[in-house]
């Protein structure tokens, strides 16, 4: 009998949520993962971006793709991982529409990436591995019919798999945004998991503390101890709906002592809750056998050495280094390191000898700041600070030379472009060095603009 103090998520508890989490990313290359179709297949007519490789016809062989490899080593080096200097690709055999070779060109004995780890404030998040695949076709379903769309058969995927550290719905966040925002730091794909260039998986059990053991993407029981049934969660497009959909999971998991089964479930949007879609399941077997059509890889330590010296610096890096050379608060940093883009432009206006927790401060607070080039808001900032400019007369005549001058947003933004009115704030802003009231200026624009 289980002695069940209160909800898992309580630090209190003698439960615990445990959740480990799958994620495959698109790499970004020009052409697909084993044979020469485009790879960026957005807007392209259905099965136009082709070939009998990526087709699966019999006969066709396939040839690995070099620059998807590389963007693969890059992510395991940026995730702290091992790099195999020996690697094969194997065959992972099962039937689906989408898939019409009858088997997916994957990774299992030997990953390109393994025992990497993440961390997330204090906790570290051990990666299991990262390897290599290619993607599926896609199923279209219509009225009375499925359609099958082979444009994305054979497109690099990254798979990155976590160990079950994870112990909330926020970890799992907190873990996904950074490995979001690792790759894009690298250049290496978009990410975008509304787009479905990033797709994820979580398995969520609840256990005993104490009573079990993380390892080898397995939670192993301890002496006597019954591991709990495991879920394993899909169809999340969203940061927003990844937390949602692990809460509502753990709550559920929670009520339902005794009789939970493992299976899969799907997340719904709009009731909020996960329904279930495949019934219990072992781990099937896939048959992998070793890819015979592609020879077993080596790579050599120089190489994988200079790919780790070409690596950008990363955003932990990044975050450290703002706190410690520029002596802003890390909680600033941070929003700073978010993207490349942000920092770089942080820098530069930094550069141009600006106090850095002013130009942060600036960046951070007014969003119009990013509209201006670096110069410009330097500029801006150093002059800011006599005063404001209370007059509403003066500030309208600064206004509308600023309309004047500016045909071209002035159009976007009647055109609809909402983005255009921050580009003119931005503009107003730099006229008046910085003196006129953010809202006050809003307020003028919308007016005039209509
Ligand atoms: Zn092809
Ligand atoms: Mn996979």
């Amino acid at each position: 009998m289980k002695k069940i103090i209160s909800h898992p998520t309580s630090p209190t508890s003698n439960l615990t949520p445990v959740i480990g989490i799958e994620v495959h990313v698109q790499a970004k290359t020009k052409s697909k993962m084993f044979c020469g179709c485009k790879s960026v297949y957005e807007g392209a007519a259905p099965n136009s971006l082709t070939c009998p490789v990526c087709l699966g016809l019999p006969g066709a062989l396939p040839v690995p793709n070099k620059k998807a490899i590389e963007a693969a080593i890059k992510l395991g080096l940026a995730l702290n991982c091992k790099i195999q200097e020996h690697s094969f690709f194997e065959r992972k055999n099962y039937f689906y529409p989408d898939l019409p070779k009858g088997y997916q060109i994957s990774q299992y004995q030997k990953p390109l990436c393994i025992n990497g780890f993440i961390n997330i404030g204090n906790r570290k998040i051990r990666i299991n591995r990262v390897h290599q695949e290619e993607d599926t076709g896609k199923l279209i379903h219509e009225k009375d019919a499925t359609l099958i769309d082979f444009n994305r058969s054979g497109v690099p995927l990254i798979e990155i798999v976590s160990e079950a550290d994870i112990s909330s719905a926020e970890e799992a966040v907190a873990y996904l945004k950074r490995l979001q925002q690792t790759i894009r730091y690298l250049g290496i794909s978009d990410a975008d998991m509304e787009k479905g260039s990033m797709r994820l998986e979580a398995n969520v059990s609840i256990q005993e503390r104490g009573k079990f053991k993380v390892g080898n993407s397995t939670v192993k029981a301890l002496g006597d101890y019954n591991i709990n049934p495991r879920v394993e969660l899909k169809n999340i497009n969203s940061f927003r709906f990844v937390k949602k959909a692990i809460e509502y999971e753990i709550g559920r998991q929670w009520k339902m002592d005794g009789t939970l089964v493992q299976e899969t479930r799907g997340y719904d949007e709009k009731k909020g809750v996960t329904f279930s879609q495949r019934g219990k399941e072992e781990s099937q077997d896939y048959r992998y056998f070793p890819e015979p059509d592609i020879p077993p890889m080596r790579f050599e330590k120089v190489w994988i050495e200079k790919l780790r010296k070409g690596l950008p610096e990363l955003p932990d890096v990044k975050e450290n280094r703002f706190v410690s050379d520029y002596k802003i608060a890390k909680k600033d940093a941070i929003i700073l390191a978010e993207t490349r883009e942000k920092a770089d432009f942080f820098e530069a206006v930094v550069a141009e000898k600006v106090p850095a927790q002013e130009a942060a401060n600036w960046i951070i607070n007014r969003s119009e700041s990013s509209k201006l080039s670096s110069k410009e808001l330097a500029e801006t900032i150093r002059k800011s600070k006599s005063g404001r400019i209370g007059d509403t007369e003066e500030l309208k005549k600064i206004i509308r030379q600023v309309l004047v001058d500016n045909h071209e947003p002035v159009e976007d933004y009647k055109k609809g472009k909402k983005e255009a009115l921050k580009f003119l704030i931005g503009k107003v802003m730099f006229a008046t060095r910085g003196k006129a009231d953010v809202k006050v200026t809003k307020q003028i624009l919308e007016k005039e603009l209509t």
